[in-house]
């Protein structure tokens, strides 16, 4: 390709692979291949910096530009390719622009208080409610200070809150970065930082944990200094705000810091213009069909209104603000739950309203001609180890790739030294990363990069990993033996491997006590909340993010009786084998093996 030819996109410096890939619409896997072609080992939240984005956009077809608002903190948000509905907004006569509430978001890393700061916030003053009133959960609220609105967003979970993460704060004017005073930066803290940045959002700090007698401000406005962002009262830019969530103090600083950082950004809309926004979570409801929350970021929403986001489509029926009471109309910056849709939108998904249904259907038919389109062009990379074998044999390659993540550095080191050390004739194993941990969605796409295996020794897989692998067609292996491990290993090497046994959840159950029984030992007393647990499976016991023991049910009983099984909403007690250990709050995850034939 000449140089002529190549198309030019801004982007910012540094920037993630994920934010790369959105800008040039390409693949996250393009680029994590072209990067390893260039001898650099990225995931998919990984920074890279501009020069060497450059040189991966070249191979690309594209040529790099700097952002041209990426100079200023703060000044940025009109500008720049990031959201859609940034784009649409340039599309509105300038004149007919106002200001609007700013919507914000929190970010930051687990444990550091996002959850008890949005709490506490929503419990100062909630717009409009008297002391008391109930709030919906919706995914967002308001808050009234000065008499001024603020929005924020309050997805819960890690799902929603990856969902948001990915597409880059999406639909957020602010990002508060929240770190605990007594832990500091960590890495969660720099990845949101990243993101923030990327979607071209002003941050300001919240220095939550002030109360703990280990808070230490001075040494973690140095590590905030360490990544760009020096404390105002050290004469940098950004605000770093001093707060408790739990002892619910600095909240009015903390919103009166908001509301200068908006002053200082242009937070725009035409309430007369185009109707569209962003979608802020959506679910099926058992009575209400879909229910989609919309946060209207120009013109306003009405039932009625045919809404169209992504595939999604249908006319309102109702429409709800976050205290639950039937609105007639949204202006900019208000989230909104509608009802009406025929199906669930994605999060971070533009939504817009159109003319008709009819218009909405003809939209969607396009779209999908030309996703379709899309997933031609781009062949699935992700193979099975019984794949792999089949290329070793046919001597097309000469290795099998492994990503390896175990639960402890102490096991990792024996399974890479074990599977390492097998080979079988030309055939060697590589392994190309390896860590502690549950097995993420980076480890997962690592993978599909390069044709790579992932296997877990002692952990899961999250979610989102058994998400993308599943999209992905990425092998994930889990084992608890290591010698089963190095086992299949050789055994792909050699080309005898087994049928694949496949993981199938049956159900789920926490534990809501624990008993002593002489002779027997302890029981969990426990409510099923999901499927069934059944007799003959196996469970998995969940303490919070770790598995903590797998095996076999001895005994399971339903008030005195002897059951094969347990269903949703009923209490048992529950005896494994070889493990007693139970505590309040475990999560028994009940599930079977069973055998997948090689295809
Ligand atoms: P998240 O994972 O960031 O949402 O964190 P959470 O809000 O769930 O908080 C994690 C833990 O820190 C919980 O046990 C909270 O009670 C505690 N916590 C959060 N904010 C504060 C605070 O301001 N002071 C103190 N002492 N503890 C806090």
């Amino acid at each position: 390709m000449s140089e002529n030819d190549l198309k030019v996109v801004e982007i910012p410096n540094p920037v993630t692979v994920r934010d790369l890939a959105e800008r040039i619409e390409a693949s996250p896997i393009d680029i994590i291949k072209q990067l390893m072609a260039n001898g650099v080992m990225a995931n998919i939240n990984q920074l890279i910096d501009y020069d060497t984005a450059a040189i991966v956009m070249e191979e690309l077809g594209f040529e790099a530009r700097p952002l041209a608002a990426e100079e200023g903190e703060g000044a940025e948000g009109e500008k720049g390719e990031a959201p859609r509905w940034r784009r649409l907004l340039g599309d509105e006569p300038e004149e007919a622009l106002v200001p609007r509430p700013p919507v914000v978001t929190i970010l930051g890393h687990v444990d550091h208080g996002k959850t008890t700061l949005l709490d506490a916030i929503r419990q100062t003053d909630v717009a409009g409610g008297e002391a008391g009133g109930i709030t919906q959960h919706i995914g967002a609220y308001q808050v009234r200070h000065n008499q001024r609105l603020i929005t924020f967003l309050d997805t819960p979970g890690h799902a929603a809150f990856t969902a948001m993460r990915a597409r880059g704060a999406q639909g957020a004017d602010i990002a508060v970065l929240v770190v605990a005073a007594d832990d500091g930066v960590m890495p969660q803290t720099r990845e949101a930082l990243a993101h923030a940045r990327a979607a071209g959002v002003p941050v300001l700090v919240a220095l939550t944990k002030v109360d703990r007698d280990n808070a230490n401000p001075d040494r973690v406005k140095q590590q905030l200094a360490d990544i760009g962002l020096v404390s105002d009262d050290w004469d940098g830019d950004t605000m770093v705000v001093p707060v408790s969530g739990k002892k619910k103090t600095g909240i009015e600083d903390l919103l009166e810091a908001i509301l200068l950082v908006a002053d200082s950004t242009k937070i725009l809309a035409n309430p007369e213009g185009a109707t569209f926004g962003t979608v802020i979570e959506a679910e099926i409801d058992h009575s209400r069909g879909v229910v989609a929350t919309l946060l209207v970021q120009n013109g306003n929403l009405h039932p009625g209104d045919v809404v169209l986001a992504g595939m999604a489509h249908g006319r309102i029926r109702a429409m709800f603000d976050f205290q639950g009471n039937a609105i007639e109309e949204a202006a900019p910056s208000t989230p909104v739950a509608v009802l009406g849709l025929d199906d669930v939108p994605n999060a971070g998904e533009l939504f817009t309203v159109v003319e008709s249904e009819r218009e909405a259907k003809a939209l969607v038919a396009e779209q999908e001609s030309s996703a379709a389109e899309k997933a031609q062009a781009r062949s699935r990379p992700g193979r099975s180890l019984e794949q792999i074998f089949e290329s070793i044999q046919a001597g097309e390659v000469q290795e099998l790739r492994l990503v390896i993540k175990a639960d402890v550095q102490g096991s990792l080191e024996p399974v890479i030294s074990s599977v390492e050390a097998l080979e079988a004739g030309d055939a060697k194993v590589n392994v190309l990363h390896s860590g502690t941990g549950n097995i993420s969605e980076n480890d997962v796409m690592l993978a599909t990069a390069s044709d790579a295996v992932v296997i877990g020794f002692n952990v899961a897989a999250d979610a989102a990993a058994q998400r993308a692998a599943e999209a992905e067609g990425v092998d994930i292996r889990l084992y608890d033996i290591i010698y089963r491990l190095t086992e299949d290993v050789e055994k792909a090497l050699k080309g005898m491997l087994e049928p694949e046994s496949k993981r199938v959840v049956l159900g789920r159950a926490q534990v809501r006590a624990v008993f002593r029984i002489s002779k027997i030992g302890k029981i969990a007393g426990c409510r099923v909340t999901e499927g069934e647990l059944r007799r003959n499976a196996r469970i998995a016991v969940h303490r919070g993010k770790e598995i903590v023991f797998e095996g076999p049910i001895a005994s399971l009983k339903h008030e005195k009786d002897d059951v094969k099984e347990v269903r949703e909403g009923f209490e048992c007690g529950v005896n494994l084998r070889g493990f007693s250990d139970f505590e309040e709050g475990d999560v028994l995850e009940c599930f079977t093996e069973e055998k997948v034939p090689v295809a």
